[in-house]
């Protein structure tokens, strides 16, 4: 029966008929499994589910993958030709999205009743597009007549700008690997116009609330308007939210006073913080005390930071908040007093003397759990950031370590390898992970470590071919590649990498030529509004022309910058890089999550002390990993004694200097844009905020020995095997399982 149906769209002439019917089939079979039941439900609120592609995951997770992708190949098709009629969902930008992705994977893998809720953005964050060096922000339509959403007859009410709308939720099926159904629930607004959006820009008008809600997310926040946009999506992401986490506690029988009995909240960053006021607020009206809601609230929430830098953590003046959700402002006040009555420290107030509302200060004070993501960021919150909050609450903290989920991460993204390690040890570590460690008994010889290197290979011929047709660039499969992929910010450093281009650059026109050539290749977007970060994306994609034009240098050092990296791309480059590029300066770098990625792949990761690097240095020890830079302990002293000043690096040393003033070079004038790298070199000379002229030759030399290291292929694989034998501890099954057992005590 299902064989015949699978033959049946196998056979189908077109691969856009075949995805459709593909999407039909396994949404059926997602129906079919039933919901994960429980009396007591997680709901975790992100403004961001970054899913990626649905297709081979699901299948994966049904246990049909390899049936499907078998009678396709009978057929003269491909899975991979397949998945890409298939549009990449656009509902985030980076790695707090996609750690709710993995995180909704492993939840229901563990069978643990959760569903994800956030807001169904029409046209994503943007799609990157280079014009003339320089990035482009177009819009990035996914929603198709059909596809994995689900439109349900579920709305409510909600107070938008003095009016009352009405939303929609729509739902997308999550299925756990091997188990049955949690739901992924995205509200929208009917009246939401994307004629709105001036023709292949992402400018709008954005007045009209009812209209422009949910069109993009983070829209532009630079003026006053977008600000206001901000918090109005927001509000109507968590409005929902409790009303709706009300009702199907109420549906199971909830008396409300023991919602906490039905009901816990993970707080993904401080977007949904709303959550708390407006949850209260739901409970009052329905009748529960002011004080009693306070107290059932506070035993249902917890939050997850996800940064120290400062200008992330959001702060809105009171007024402004008074203009948007007005009905919040008394709850607010009084939540703020309750903790004056209590505390003197000015540190830990709600509202400050400015009057602007700390939206993480509510999370601490009106939640059961504060979290951060990795065992050094734990530790920065607890000693420095949030230091007057763990004087009063030690026992809200705790650490938990991102993960990643290894279906899409490695089942998914790298056939191949699964294969060869299901060969060795056997299926067990696709539910148990840390199984990945007997890698290391069993597959610790010359002829598996070959057997390494030639799965790696193949992987790098696949990106290869994959770049040839999508991009029309042309690589060498025989090259290093040399992977930094992430979003642009100053933090992560790639204006570094970039320096050391220009180094590698200067040092061949010497002579002195790579045994191996370097392909680098990088994929970041840069937010709109983020002058500095699109002009080292300009630096990059000036410096990959002036090096392609240059035959003296182009057959030993290529530059690659991937357009609108993403999911997809994601799956793609990282099976096949052999070096992880992960050099944010110590003590910015929360957590990261393509770190783990990469490790799990087989590439070593070339980085700071850092987030998980420190946790994957440990696992895999000196040997196996590139370890650079200042200690974190270092750059928070150098922050607070404010000594670090670039322009001294930069005068006392004139080997950094050349680097640096290569930016404003005649080669780099010639192809690029005057403004725009006089602007970087100056930034670069005279803030360097996150510290580059400080780490920079001692990456260039960790950098160097790298290089010098993969000359010795057998050694090198040996490192790749021992990362990959240790990867299993960054399972977000083993995340999640650790929240489970701390904070949400759900049933499986
Ligand atoms: C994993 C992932 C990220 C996060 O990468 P970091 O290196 O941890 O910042 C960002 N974008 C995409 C598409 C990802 O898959």
């Amino acid at each position: 029966m299902f064989e015949n149906e699978v033959e049946n769209i196998a056979s189908k002439n077109s691969n856009e008929e075949i995805y459709f019917d593909l999407l039909r089939l396994t949404k059926n079979m997602m129906r079919e499994k039933g919901k994960i039941q429980g009396k007591k439900k997680l709901y975790y609120i992100s403004a961001e589910f970054l899913i990626g592609k649905l297709l081979s995951n699901n299948l994966i997770n049904l246990g049909i993958y390899d049936q499907v992708a078998d009678a396709l190949q009978r057929h003269g098709k491909s899975m991979a030709e397949v998945e890409e009629i298939e549009n990449e969902p656009s509902l985030g930008n980076g790695g707090l999205g996609r750690l709710a992705a993995c995180f909704l994977d492993s939840i229901a893998t563990l069978g643990l009743p959760g569903d994800g809720i956030g807001l169904n953005y029409h046209l994503g964050l943007f799609k990157q597009e280079f014009v003339d060096n320089l990035q482009r922000e177009v819009p990035n339509p996914w929603i198709t007549e059909e596809s994995w959403l689900r439109r349900t007859e579920r709305s409510y009410t909600v107070l938008l700008g003095g009016k009352k709308v009405q939303s929609v939720m729509y739902e997308i099926d999550v299925t756990g690997y091997d188990n049955s159904c949690n739901t992924l629930k995205l509200f929208d607004l009917d009246t939401v116009d994307d004629t709105l959006v001036k023709e292949n820009t992402i400018y709008f008008d954005k007045e009209n609330i009812t209209k422009n809600l949910t069109l993009f997310l983070y829209p532009d926040d630079s003026d006053y308007q977008g600000q206001l946009l901000r918090i109005y999506q927001q509000y109507f992401m968590v409005s929902n939210a409790a009303q709706l986490i009300i009702d199907e506690a109420l549906e199971k029988g909830s008396n409300l006073y023991d919602l906490p009995d039905y009901a816990v909240i993970q707080i993904n960053d401080t977007h949904p913080t709303m959550v708390i006021p407006e949850m209260i607020r739901q409970l009052s009206l329905r009748g529960i005390e002011m004080d009693d809601a306070i107290r059932i609230v506070s035993k249902m929430c917890a939050y997850t930071n996800h940064t120290i830098l400062a200008e992330a953590l959001e702060k809105w003046p009171l007024w402004f908040l008074d203009r948007v959700v007005p009905q919040l402002i008394p709850i607010i006040k009084l939540l703020d007093v309750k903790v004056r009555e209590k505390y003197q420290d000015e540190r830990v107030y709600i509202i400050d003397r400015d009057e602007r509302v700390h939206m993480a200060h509510i999370d601490i004070h009106y939640g059961f759990s504060v979290n951060g993501v990795a065992a050094l960021h734990t530790k920065i919150l607890e000693d420095s950031e949030l230091k007057p909050f763990r004087d009063i609450y030690p026992d809200k903290f705790n650490n938990k370590t991102n993960g990643i989920t290894f279906r899409r991460w490695l089942l998914h993204c790298n056939h191949e390898l699964s294969s060869f390690i299901s060969e060795k040890i056997g299926e067990a570590y696709k539910k148990d992970a840390t199984e990945l460690e007997k890698l290391l008994h069993t597959a610790d010889c010359p002829a598996d470590l070959e057997k390494l290197l030639e799965i790696k290979h193949e992987k790098k011929v696949q990106f290869k071919e994959y770049l040839q047709r999508k991009e029309k660039i042309s690589i060498d499969e025989n090259s290093i590649f040399d992977v930094q992929v992430k979003r642009l910010h100053e933090y992560k450093r790639q204006q570094m990498n970039a320096l050391y281009i220009i180094y590698k650059y200067l040092q061949i026109k010497e002579g002195k030529k790579p045994k191996t050539p370097i392909t680098m290749i990088f994929g970041a977007k840069a937010a709109p509004a983020y002058t500095i970060a699109k002009d080292i994306i300009h630096l990059i994609l000036c410096l990959s022309e002036v090096i392609g034009k240059d035959p003296e240098v182009s057959p030993y050092l290529k530059v690659v910058m991937l357009e609108n990296y993403n999911v997809t791309y994601a799956e793609k480059v990282i099976p096949a890089a052999d070096i992880s590029e992960q050099i944010s300066l110590a003590s910015k770098e929360a957590s990261g999550t393509g770190n783990m990625k990469f490790m799990l792949n087989g590439a070593v990761t070339l980085g700071t002390e850092d987030g998980a690097n420190v946790e994957i240095h440990q696992f895999v020890g000196d040997e196996n990993i590139y370890i650079f830079g200042e200690s974190s302990g270092d750059v928070i002293k150098h922050y607070a004694n404010a000594d670090y000043s670039s322009e001294k690096y930069y005068d006392a040393d004139p080997e950094i200097a050349k680097l640096v003033d290569f930016i404003i070079s005649k080669e780099l004038f010639a192809v690029g844009d005057k403004k725009s790298l006089i602007r970087l070199y100056m930034e670069l000379v005279t803030k360097d905020w996150f510290m580059t002229l400080l780490d920079i030759k001692d990456y260039i030399r960790v950098k160097e020995q790298a290089f010098a290291d993969y000359e010795d292929r057998m050694s090198w694989a040996r490192k790749m095997l021992v990362n990959i034998s240790k990867a299993g501890f960054f399972s977000s099954d083993r995340t999640i399982a650790q929240y489970n057992e701390d904070i949400w005590k759900l049933h499986a």
